[in-house]
């Protein structure tokens, strides 16, 4: 039920995602917010309520305009869906963690890693507004990335409490970091930002700070050049935004840390 709710929480982040991603925008473009309510982009018509359902909506119109008939574009489904899946998988994770001799949902609560678990996810709406944002304009919002990081901080944080401080843990976290960020910030730097944006190695810090352990890094570094190779090779382009790939990778790499962890220790 838990991991249900969460995954439904998450489509409506995904949307919500979208709409901050074109607010910053509107707002950067010094072009007028919309208002409070959603409009449609092309011809201003205010949303019905029954338009505003993630995913679905999107489906029943065809991802069309139910006015002016103007396409609204891949990026917004593409979002909510990976916000149900992100919520729903990381909830799984969490959910998972618990021991199997528990009955009972007052227990069941009790055992729950409920703050890590909120901490994560809201690691995760600040980095679908990147994903989108990247996606759209191959640049990110520092108001946004630095969220990010803050959140990741705060379950850094939460896991070190739970865990224990000692200087190997520390050390660990400290090379995750270093990876991650410090190749990012290399390449950035060196290329003077011809072969990764400047949010890459931002993005890549929060990553570090959520993953914590210097195999992961690895694996995520591996992973989001693996996929961001794949789709670059299938689209035919030569350069895109590496902010999804990171995105993706993340969680794949978080949801089966444990897993990924037990194989590598054979
Ligand atoms: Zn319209």
């Amino acid at each position: 039920m838990l991991i249900i709710f969460s995954a439904l929480i998450g489509a409506a982040f995904g949307s919500f995602a979208c709409c901050q991603a074109w607010r910053i925008r509107l707002k950067e473009e010094n072009k007028k917010d919309p208002g409070k309510r959603s409009v449609c982009l092309n011809c201003g018509e205010k949303l019905a309520w029954y338009e505003n359902i993630p995913v679905i909506s999107w489906l029943l119109q065809r991802g069309r305009c139910r006015k002016c008939g103007k396409k609204i574009g891949v990026a917004e489904i593409l979002a909510e869906i990976f916000g149900l899946v992100s919520f729903g998988l990381i909830t799984w994770r969490f959910v998972g963690e618990v021991s199997s001799d528990i009955v009972g949902i007052t227990e069941f609560l009790a055992a729950l890693n409920i703050p890590g678990l909120v901490a994560a996810l809201s690691v995760m709406v600040g980095m679908i507004i990147l994903m989108v944002y990247d996606g759209k304009w191959q640049e990110m919002p520092v108001g946004i990335l630095l969220y990010t990081i803050i959140m990741g901080l705060v379950y850094c944080g939460i896991t070190i409490c739970q865990n224990g401080l000692s200087w190997e843990n520390l050390l660990q976290i400290l090379i995750c970091v270093g990876l991650l960020a410090g190749i990012y910030y290399l390449l950035y730097f060196l290329s003077k930002e011809k072969l990764v944006g400047g949010g890459d190695w931002m993005l890549c810090l929060a990553i570090g700070l959520m993953l914590g352990k210097w195999q992961l890094a690895l694996i995520e570094l591996f992973l989001a050049n693996f996929l961001g190779a794949i789709v670059m090779l299938g689209l035919k382009k030569k350069k895109a935004a590496f902010g999804p790939f990171l995105v993706i990778a993340f969680v794949v790499v978080f949801v089966f840390e444990n897993a990924i962890m037990r194989y590598l220790s054979f």
